[in-house]
């Protein structure tokens, strides 16, 4: 298994908050109604494991969760990179099920589905690695359901045929 990227925090591009304004979200803090503007990403320990988490947030709250992580806010990458419309194969994005240790810790600390407002059970862990203008390179991940995992796949040409299935049940 890859390892975890390190916790970060990035400004999301102006296209990506447009996005998710069009579809009503908004800050994930509870009863905040401030439109998102920050993507933060984590880990979370459970059991032996450590996750990732993510959290979509406005820019106060943004900020607050780059102060409690001591993370600076990362700029917004290109919009070519986070609309990636790449070829099947380049390196840039990656789709495969979870584990059983993975599974099973996720399902221990009642996770779901990171896609927004969906509540179903995770079975693949999709990361997708952008390089920033400072030249470095990030890696977002989430897990996602099989609906939301299939998305991912045709939104990115991947063929869900030759992701490594999840060592669990998903049918
Ligand atoms: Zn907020
Ligand atoms: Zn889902």
């Amino acid at each position: 298994m890859a390892a975890l990227p390190d916790p970060f925090a990035r400004h999301l591009h102006p296209a990506e908050a447009a996005e998710f304004a069009q579809d009503g979200r908004h800050c994930d803090v509870r009863r905040c109604r401030e439109p998102v503007t920050v993507y933060g990403w984590y880990r979370r320990r459970s059991g032996a494991l450590r996750l990732g988490h993510e959290r979509f947030l406005c820019t106060g709250h943004g900020a607050d969760f780059g102060r409690r992580h001591h993370l600076e806010i990362e700029p917004a990458p290109a919009e070519a990179d986070v609309r990636p419309h790449r070829p099947a194969g380049t390196p840039w994005v990656h789709l495969c099920g979870m584990s059983a240790d993975m599974l099973e810790a996720h399902r221990a600390a009642g996770w779901h589905c990171d896609a927004p407002r969906c509540r179903e059970a995770a079975w693949y862990l999709a990361s997708h690695r952008y390089r920033l203008q400072s030249g470095r390179m990030r890696q977002d991940a989430r897990f996602l359901c099989v609906r939301h995992a299939e998305s991912f796949a045709a939104r990115h040409g991947i063929d869900m045929a030759a992701v490594t299935p999840p060592e669990g049940d998903s049918r």
